[in-house]
């Protein structure tokens, strides 16, 4: 298998600024390298681009006029999350196996056919509408086990406490 990167069609800035930020900080944190946004909105790409700063990673956010040529000229596999796609547990091990990188599709508001027809899979997390974030994190994980165990060697680190927020910075400085 090889990297992940994800595609977030849709996007009506005026609405879906948030959970479309925190599609791309959930691509992040779940181990894809990238993302592309079909719409450009540079709020988020400069809230995700601070993050990355501060947390380290290499993560990409590119927009695209034509998120249909993605799709089409994917040199990879392609998956397309949606509720009506078929249940990711019986599809894993095919999914595993393929070569080249995966790109992870997720929707608004109602999808257009062509993801439908231009996707090598159809996958659902459960057959019950919820969300796009909810579904990439759950798609992610289930592919990759490392996914949100990665160590992003970022100048800001959490110091995981059971107690308390704390977090570590290069020069030791606890916050
Ligand atoms: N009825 C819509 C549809 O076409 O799937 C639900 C839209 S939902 C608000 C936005 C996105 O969340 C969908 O495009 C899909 O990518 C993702 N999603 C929601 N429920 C899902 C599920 N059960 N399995 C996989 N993806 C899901």
């Amino acid at each position: 298998m090889g990297t992940c990167e994800v595609l977030r069609i849709g996007h009506r800035p005026e609405r879906d600024k948030r959970i479309t930020t925190h599609v791309a900080l959930t691509a992040r944190a779940f181990g894809a390298c990238k993302i592309f946004l079909s719409k450009p909105d540079s709020r988020i790409i400069d809230t995700v681009g601070k993050v990355t700063e501060k947390f380290g990673g290499d993560f990409i956010i590119e927009t695209t006029t034509n998120p249909k040529a993605i799709v089409k000229n994917w040199v990879g596999t392609t998956i397309h999350l949606t509720m009506f796609g078929l249940p990711i547990d019986d599809n894993l091990e095919d999914i595993k196996k393929c070569k080249g990188p995966l790109l992870f599709v997720v929707g608004a508001e109602k999808v257009p056919p062509w993801v439908f027809e231009h996707s090598d899979f159809n996958i659902a997390i459960g057959s019950q509408p919820h969300s796009e974030v909810s579904a990439l994190a759950i798609a992610l994980s289930k592919i990759n086990d490392v996914s949100y165990s990665q160590n992003f060697e970022g100048q800001l680190q959490v110091v995981p406490s059971g107690e308390r927020r704390k977090m570590k910075n290069r020069s030791e400085v606890d916050y």
